[in-house]
């Protein structure tokens, strides 16, 4: 094989191809180095690295370790040949010229014919005993030893075919359940595809088995090599009345997959079509696509990724993403590489170990299991939208529970159950340390307010402005807590996942992936994560219309003033109460999703896989953890935007100085000016000076009262529960805060940020007049 690198100066080669991993190529490729074009050397750098080359005119340094990754052939003697050879017989698979075994006494790096442009290396994997051997002697007529049982192939033998016009070499590897490096079968495989470097991997799946064997595929996906999958025993497979849409869950995985049956000889010509299609960069289904191993532990790869481009030689030969996750799982063959070619392998190895303690410790088991658990995840989320009539194989412990918990008939209503036990929790045990705080607060504003006795306007600052408005919030502090401790328990322990499974089917009715459940059950802390989340959605389309309805997914800005009115209005059934609240903002969402699907957005639709990772006993650290950033966030939004809204707001009510009544302050005057808009409504006008003030922030709106109470010295509240419900509809519909506002412009654009304010203004007036007008008929 010549190498680009092996050119002395002055000397000329046409490019055959670039080896490597796939940024690496695309790179190459980007600068042009495709097949074909004439490469000059001009000189090499006084330290013989890098190289100068010219290319299509123009020049470029290389070094020497990415020159090595470009195979040519000298350019006299390309011309020689003339570029493609001539035609091939074009017959397929029946051409043999290399019996299977004859270059077996040569080193692997001379079973492929290198060095010539129509050669596609193939390399055989798969689990034992899933039809390599079979699938190998029928396409090279070879006459290998297939047997049932393990371990038949106990090295990789090679042979090749041609077929239109291409030779095919393939290599039938050892079978191996997965790339890990225990067992000498997979270092072989393992070293075979990292320094080999074959065109592509054909995977061969025994279809009965997939979640098994899937499991190989996720970690070729890792390496980012290129994969076309063949569904193998396909005859027994269909013989159990199974079904499987494997061009959906081929373009999920970014793998194009074909049913084949080895033994028979079937399927293999479509086979060989898209291994040139793939080979040629041609294939529609053919991209990488990274498995999400779930937030903590994509950090800590991203963490890794950065130290390892620090110095980027080693990225060339293996993909970064690749070598974290492997590091992540303490694999000695990365190590080693790390150790041998990273420049910065000591500040590697320690962010390593560093990043492997810390998962550890917060999932409480080793990060070989994690990450192996994420895979199946992912496997048993592909199979559950693909697979139909057949029981995925067990492999989790979840199993049982799931059958319960997301089964046909108990899923959704436990579901459903959970939901209202969260709401009702959030509630009930919330108040009592509710209670706690606004005895504090009261203790502490007469505390203040004797301090400050002589001073009325500072003291109606500090006491009404500041301590009322923040006051007035803090209180509820317990309850949002209570709730992020439930949707933290609900991520960690994988329960939201299956309810985003569960979700798909009615989430796909009304427009959206399933995934979309996620960022919408997130919206019920705050919208603006949520709003962010949305970009685990791959589709734009998918990701805007999740963003459209999050604001109808009544955040806990909003529970405040849910809490007040439902404590003042309702006696009985509370709890059922707020939860009507949230389920009539799940309802306006469905329609609004449905109809902005109808009006903006094709049917085009891009499936993709949704984790389902095992159920977990949730970490009482991480839980903590997750929990207390979130509240960390709710305080700091209280510290800023609330109280400098409150203190404003304080400001309108106080001045002009010597304003004779809150009327006549510049806050009743905006009041009044608003009062016969929202009067069908049900609401005076210090309701509407409150509703004013939740355009920054909901939680205002209750600062607002208290602020304005505490002026008024009464309670300005509506004044019948049917006014008070009127109320709740109308702040958990209309405009949510400028800080979702914000993130919809900078995750969306300003147009669909200026949509979103009109659309639910206008939504939440129409409606809430509905709801009052047709209730004070009764
Ligand atoms: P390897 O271990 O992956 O090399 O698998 P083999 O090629 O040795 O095949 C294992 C067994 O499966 C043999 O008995 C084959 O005849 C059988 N086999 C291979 N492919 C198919 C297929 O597509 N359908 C069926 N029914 N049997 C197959
Ligand atoms: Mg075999």
């Amino acid at each position: 094989m010549l190498r680009l690198s092996d050119l002395k100066t002055s000397e000329s080669g046409i490019i055959i191809r670039v080896s490597g991993h796939g940024s690496f190529r695309q790179r190459m490729i980007e600068m042009g180095f495709v097949r074909g074009k004439e490469v000059k050397v001009i000189k090499n750098a006084p330290l013989l690295d890098p190289v100068e080359y010219e290319l299509m005119g123009y020049r470029l340094a290389l070094r020497r370790s990415e020159a090595e990754r470009v195979e040519v052939m000298a350019a006299a003697e390309g011309e020689e040949k003339g570029w493609r050879e001539e035609e091939g017989s074009g017959q397929g698979n029946d051409r043999l010229t290399d019996p299977a075994g004859s270059l077996l006494a040569h080193p692997i790096a001379n079973r492929y014919l290198h060095g010539e442009q129509n050669h596609i290396r193939v390399a055989l994997a798969g689990n034992p005993n899933c039809g390599k051997t079979s699938l190998f002697n029928h396409a090279t007529h070879a006459n290998e030893r297939v047997g049932n049982y393990s371990g038949v192939t106990v090295d990789a033998k090679a042979g090749h075919f041609e077929y239109k016009g291409y030779t095919i070499h393939l290599i039938d590897l050892p079978g191996t359940y997965s790339l890990t490096a225990y067992t000498p079968e997979e270092v072989y495989v393992r070293r075979h595809l990292l320094q080999e470097k074959p065109d592509l991997v054909l995977n061969i799946l025994d279809a009965n088995n997939l979640d098994r064997n899937m499991y190989l595929t996720t970690q070729l996906i890792d390496m980012d090599i290129k994969v076309v999958a063949a569904l193998n025993m396909y005859d027994e497979f269909q013989a159990t009345g199974a079904e499987l849409d494997y061009d959906s869950l081929g373009r999920m995985m970014g793998i194009p997959m074909l049913p084949t049956v080895a033994s028979k000889g079937e399927g293999l010509a479509p086979l060989w079509d898209t291994i040139i299609a793939v080979f040629e960069d041609n294939d529609p289904v053919l991209r990488h696509i990274h498995i999400h191993y779930g937030a903590d532990t994509e950090q800590s790869i991203e963490r890794l990724q950065d130290k390892i481009w620090e110095h980027a030689s080693i990225t060339d030969k293996y993909s970064s993403r690749y070598l974290s996750i492997k590091l992540l799982e303490s694999d000695e063959e990365a190590i080693k590489i790390v150790e041998e070619e990273a420049a910065n392998s000591g500040a590697i190895l320690e962010v390593s170990a560093k990043e492997r303690a810390k998962g550890e410790r917060l999932f409480g088991q080793n990060m070989q299991t994690t990450l192996a658990n994420a895979r199946y995840g992912f496997i048993s989320g592909a199979l559950g939208e693909t697979l139909r009539g057949k029981k995925l194989d067990v492999h989790i412990k979840s199993g049982k529970i799931d059958q319960i918990l997301t089964g046909k008939y108990t899923g959704i209503p436990i579901f459903f159950f959970f939901l209202f036990l969260m709401f009702q929790t959030t509630f009930s045990l919330g108040k009592i340390p509710a209670d706690w705080l606004a005895q504090g607060v009261a203790w502490l504003g007469r505390w203040i307010e004797g301090m400050l006795s002589a001073w009325p306007a500072l003291r109606g600052l500090v006491v009404d402005g500041m301590l009322g408005g923040m006051g007035g919030v803090l209180v509820f502090l317990p309850n949002i807590l209570i709730l992020f401790l439930f949707i933290s328990i609900m991520e960690d322990s994988g329960y939201m996942a299956r309810a985003a499974f569960m979700m798909d089917k009615l989430m796909h009715k009304i427009g959206l992936h399933g995934k979309s459940f996620i960022p919408l059950i997130m919206g019920f802390g705050c919208n603006v994560p949520a709003i962010m989340a949305t970009r685990l959605l791959e589709s734009r389309k998918d990701r805007i219309l999740t963003i459209l309805i999050i604001p109808f997914m009544s955040c806990s800005a909003r529970l405040p003033l849910y809490v007040l009115l439902i404590s003042a209005f309702f006696v009985r059934y509370q709890g059922l109460v707020l939860f009507s609240i949230y389920l009539i903002g799940i309802l306006v969402g469905i329609i609004s999703s449905i109809l902005l699907h109808k009006w903006f957005f094709s049917k085009h639709e891009v499936p993709f896989v949704m984790e389902l990772p095992p159920y977990r006993r949730p970490g009482l650290r991480s839980v903590m953890q997750h929990m207390w950033h979130k509240g960390g966030q709710y305080i700091k939004k209280m510290g800023t935007v609330i109280l400098l809204a409150s203190v404003v707001i304080w400001g309108l009510g106080y001045f002009p100085q010597g304003r004779k009544s809150l009327e006549d302050s510049y806050i009743g005057k905006i009041g009044h000016v608003i009062a016969p808009v929202l009067r069908p409504l049900g609401f005076d006008w210090q309701i509407g000076v409150s509703l004013a003030g939740g355009f920054a922030a909901k939680e205002i709106i209750v600062s607002t009262m208290s602020v304005l109470s505490a002026e008024h010295d009464s309670q300005d509240q509506p004044s019948s529960p049917l006014a008070a419900y009127t109320l709740m509809i109308f702040v958990l519909l209309y405009f949510p805060c400028i800080a979702s506002v914000v993130a919809v412009k900078r995750e969306a654009g300003p147009g669909w940020a200026a949509f979103i304010v009109g659309y639910t203004v206008v939504l939440a007036y129409l409606l809430s007049f509905a709801v009052f007008q047709v209730g004070s008929l009764f």
